[in-house]
């Protein structure tokens, strides 16, 4: 039967769910291919840092009983991929740090029970920046994830195993991050479609914390309907994470209409300033005029705190991360130095050997900022801009109901190209850090290419709006295949 439908890996969310559902294919046959392809692909991409092959199977076994007995969803036997910052019961989350190199969850994160609730086949876990500090997936403790598109490159990241996965068709959909842009930004370099949702809109708990008020759960996958299907699933208040919210999660399928018309369309002039690649401004000025084609009314607009984003971020991220980071002592759980010495001196081995470079950096940069006597000045004042970039936000959402932007001001660059300047790689992030600054959705969607490499629009809307932004990305994907380019692997 399956014969009618040659490379299941290419599927998406939704064309597996009607094939699955139809009994055209089993879950089995779907995950077997995907198992298949990773073993074809993964050596060369590296976008896993664990597969669960057997648990896959037995996963799959499951769902098509489920499906056989008329209580499948949407996701049941659709084959994902988790980042390794999220809690996995009984598989290694690692969070791509030495320092977690061994640990095994006995629990799930509330994000990854709810898509196993719903039956979806879980693969294994991406590869990412350690700890998801990082836009390259280059600081990831044990190797580089590749871009599928041209192995020389980057995939982006943090989520950057997540975003190469689903692009070179390792996974259907994967969950992913997004503190300052990793989900946008690696589904921008890797051509897939990425929804940074609400901040408190998807549970944190079992999250990995880097930066607690940044942190947000989001799907990766390749079209805003697939987006659409995996938020639903994942959306909704969680009793175990007190910032989550309580508001009622809309039907987001049955909003893509496909109809933007009379939609207002904000372009920030902030977001399209010096140093941008001309290909990305020509692929993403193409993708507005395409959506004022399709009925939008496009109106300019200003953000002017813009330009403070990317400090106020670096003040933020660092400070609640040095926090964070404090648990990882040796003592309760991780990598533990034992060598010679008092318990002080092992405590400090451990976190000399277990964290990265970019980490420590990380946590030195925020526990200076939060040291006595500096704290009025760095953190203090961080906050008091935050207020001014929501404010800015809110002001703008006044007259628009979207905003339309590039994720990054660059495409995919080569590997090592960054590593030694790291403020030059936080750079690449400045279209994407304002967004988690205000705690505001945003989506990631391909828009074209430059230089052979995959461009991202990025659509931004007020505080769960999620359904405006995937509605409005589900409008240029009927009028667009940009979408549907496959990388050759
Ligand atoms: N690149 C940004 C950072 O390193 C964002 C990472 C993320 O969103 N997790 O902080």
């Amino acid at each position: 039967m399956s014969k009618a439908v040659p490379e299941l890996w290419r599927l998406t969310v939704s064309e597996a769910s009607r094939l699955l559902g139809d009994r055209e294919i089993s879950s089995a046959e779907l995950t077997e291919a995907f198992l298949e392809r990773i073993a074809a692909v993964d050596g060369r991409l590296s976008a896993y840092i664990t597969v669960t092959a057997d648990g896959a199977r037995r996963q799959a076994a499951d769902a098509d009983r489920r499906i056989a007995a008329g209580e499948g969803t949407a996701l049941t036997g659709v084959p994902m991929q988790i980042k390794d910052l999220l809690c996995t019961k009984d598989v290694p989350t690692t969070c791509a740090s030495r320092m977690l190199a061994e640990y095994v969850p006995v629990y799930d994160a509330t994000a990854v029970a709810r898509l196993r609730e719903q039956g979806a086949v879980l693969l294994g876990k991406g590869n990412m920046d350690e700890f998801g500090m990082g836009s390259s997936t280059e600081n990831s403790a044990f190797f580089p994830t590749r871009n599928p598109w041209n192995p020389d490159c980057v995939p982006g990241g943090s989520s950057g195993g997540s975003a190469a996965a689903v692009a070179a068709g390792t996974a259907t959909f994967a969950l992913g991050t997004d503190t300052g842009g990793s989900i946008r930004q690696p589904a921008s370099f890797c051509g897939i479609t990425g929804l940074k949702p609400t901040y408190g809109r998807i549970s944190r708990f079992g999250l990995v914390a880097y930066a607690s008020s940044l942190d947000q759960v989001g799907p990766l996958a390749r079209d805003a309907t697939d987006c659409a299907l995996v938020l639903q699933a994942i959306a909704g208040h969680d009793p175990r994470d007190a910032t989550s919210l309580p508001s009622r999660v809309p039907d987001y399928a049955a909003g893509l209409t496909g109809d933007i018309s009379g939609l207002r369309l904000g372009v920030p002039k902030e977001y399209f300033a010096e140093g941008m690649d001309a290909g990305v401004r020509d692929a993403v000025s193409a993708a507005i005029d395409q959506l004022s084609g399709l009925g939008a009314e496009i109106r300019e607009v200003s953000l002017p705190t813009t330009a403070y984003a990317l400090a106020c971020y670096y003040i933020i991220a660092p400070s609640e991360c040095s926090a964070n980071l404090a648990r990882y002592d040796g003592v309760k759980y991780g990598y533990s130095h034992r060598g010679d010495g008092d318990m002080w001196a092992a405590m400090e081995r451990t976190r000399q050997d277990g964290f990265g470079e970019e980490v420590k950096r990380r946590i030195m940069l925020g526990a200076f900022a939060l040291s006595s006597g500096y704290y009025d000045a760095y953190y203090h004042k961080a906050q008091q801009v935050r207020t001014l970039i929501r404010q800015d936000f809110a002001r703008v959402f006044e007259e628009v109901d979207v905003l339309a932007a590039p994720v990054s001001p660059v495409v995919a660059f080569p590997i090592g190209e960054l590593t030694d300047d790291p403020v030059r790689m936080y750079l690449v992030d400045i279209y994407t850090l304002p967004v988690n600054v205000a705690g505001l959705p945003a989506m990631s969607v391909p828009c074209g290419f430059s230089d052979g490499m995959p461009v991202g629009l990025q659509l931004i809307g007020p505080h769960l709006s999620e359904d405006k932004l995937l509605n409005t990305a589900h409008a240029y994907q009927q009028a667009t295949t940009w979408h549907r380019e496959r990388p050759e692997m």
